[in-house]
């Protein structure tokens, strides 16, 4: 039997963004329940993300980053802190039809395709799947005219052929249209993508960004960009966050933090990739070092052994985020902060 999913009246949003964090935090106990060792995934990252924007966070392997979608895609509960969508608090959607409501308005696009593809199916299966569970107002003919439309908007032409495929017929980059095809059938607010073009072929990724940016004009959609690759992130981002070690390092608008990085990370990602048309040759790898892992942290910078410019504070007091200009933030020590910050001390948060 099919489970129907009917909308829920979102709470009045007022001035609300469509997704706010506060203090968002995610600990996993490692070793079983008696290990006192834990991994600080993420740790009080307070965000938001608004209609119609692309946001862009950033980092190396381990900094975060997906553990920050899954949570806010419901696949992992936070340790403390909150998400709030349209509103809505997310711990208050308690019953399965309040969870599909948000699953719909908050899809995932995984980093690889075959996550969402079910390989033994026509590609068909999933658009009609997510039409089915959750727009059950569509039936037979207008069902179909849906799944066409949908795929048409992602590229996927002519619409007709390419819904008789099966996964194995496509490209990678194809692949990675079906699940933003998939995606949109839920007609969703935000889209949580996932790495989406780490997998490509550096040909077949331009285009990849070219569809995010064009989701964002052509349906209204929002979407949380994660990438290890920050010169991908300047072709579509509006604004950029930087992860490092559980924490935002830096964030800000697009074209303020790619043009005056502050955080000493950012300017060692940027520094690796001059080029924003070779996104190939751009990895966070190229930093020197190897990113932490956060395991029972104690004061102090956890970018301390990796800076080039680190003092003796650095290892002693942990940085917060502190203003350094209109909508931009670092947390480094010597980030100078913006004189004219509320309350303006440098590590203010
Ligand atoms: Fe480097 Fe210190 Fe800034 Fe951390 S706080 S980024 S160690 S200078």
């Amino acid at each position: 039997m099919t489970a129907r999913a009917e909308p829920t009246p979102p709470a009045p949003s007022g001035s609300e963004p469509l997704l706010r964090t506060t203090d968002l935090t995610r600990h996993f106990r490692l070793g079983g329940i008696f290990s006192q060792q834990v991994l600080h995934a993420v740790d009080d990252i307070s965000m938001e993300i608004g209609e119609r924007e692309i946001v862009a966070v950033v980092g190396e392997s381990g900094s975060g980053k997906s553990t920050l979608a899954r949570l806010l895609a419901m696949l992992y509960r936070p340790t403390r802190g909150r998400i709030y969508f349209r509103g809505r608090l997310l711990e208050s959607l308690r019953s399965r039809r309040d969870v599909l409501w948000y699953r719909r308005q908050v899809p995932m696009v995984f980093q690889d395709p075959y996550s969402s593809i079910n390989p033994v199916f026509r590609v068909s299966h999933g658009v009609m799947r997510n039409l089915t569970l959750h727009r059950p107002e569509l039936r037979g003919a207008a069902r179909r005219a849906e799944a066409e439309r949908v795929f048409e908007v992602v590229g996927l032409t002519p619409a007709r052929e390419m819904l008789a495929k099966f996964p194995y017929e496509m490209s990678g980059g194809q692949r990675q249209r079906v699940g933003f095809a998939q995606a949109l059938a839920l007609q969703p607010r935000l889209i949580l993508a996932d790495e989406p073009v780490s997998m490509l072929d550096v040909s077949i990724r331009a285009g990849i960004l070219n569809l995010m940016a064009a989701l964002r004009e052509r349906e209204g959609v929002s979407i949380l960009y994660i990438t290890h690759d920050i010169a991908s992130a300047r072709y579509v981002a509006d604004r950029i966050l930087v992860m490092y070690g559980g924490h935002v390092v830096e964030t800000g608008p697009a074209d303020a933090v790619l043009a005056d990085p502050k955080h000493p990370y950012t300017q060692l990602l940027l520094a690796a990739a001059p080029d924003p048309r070779e996104p190939a040759a751009v990895d966070s790898a190229a930093v020197a070092g190897e990113p932490p892992k956060v395991v029972n942290p104690t004061e102090g910078c956890r970018f301390v052994a990796r800076c080039p410019i680190a003092v003796d504070e650095c290892g002693r007091v942990t940085p917060r985020l502190h203003s350094v200009g209109v909508g931009h933030a670092a947390a480094c020590h010597l980030a100078l902060a913006d004189p004219g910050w509320p309350g303006g001390s440098r590590d203010g948060g």
